[in-house]
């Protein structure tokens, strides 16, 4: 591609919101003369939007858990949250503390939610063909 750049946080910031209104127009002029190009363009639009929320100091969704788990474990519990990786300290301290261990219960029941909303979005858009 000739045109690719590296994006400053602070330029993707200022141009997201007319970009995405540009895109949408596109994807509405798509969806009328090609269907399966507008679906792949309404997911990267949907992605890029969420990373947009993200850019801009939306909160962490699991925000509420980790303020839950204790403080020693915070920084291995968002590691956790993000890889999915635990340290032996934290998988042993996890084992023992029921406080802990509820906040993880309720990460995987949300990640899961958020995995179906996903899945059944792609479902849609495809048989909507
Ligand atoms: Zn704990």
């Amino acid at each position: 591609m000739a045109n690719q750049r590296v994006w400053t946080k602070e330029e993707i910031l200022k141009m997201w919101p007319q970009a995405k209104g540009e895109l949408q127009g596109f994807q509405r002029h798509l969806e009328r003369n090609a269907g399966i190009t507008a679906s792949q363009l309404g997911m990267a639009l949907q992605l890029a939007d969420e990373e947009f929320s993200r850019l801009k100091g939306s909160p962490n969704p699991y925000q509420d858990l980790i303020d839950k788990v204790c403080s020693a474990l915070k920084e291995d519990f968002v590691r956790f949250i993000t890889t999915g990786e635990g340290t032996n300290v934290y998988l042993s301290h996890v084992d023992h503390c029921p406080k802990c261990q509820r906040s993880i219960e309720e990460v995987i029941k949300r990640q899961a939610t958020a995995f179906e909303n996903l899945a059944r979005s792609l479902r849609d858009k495809s048989s909507r063909k």
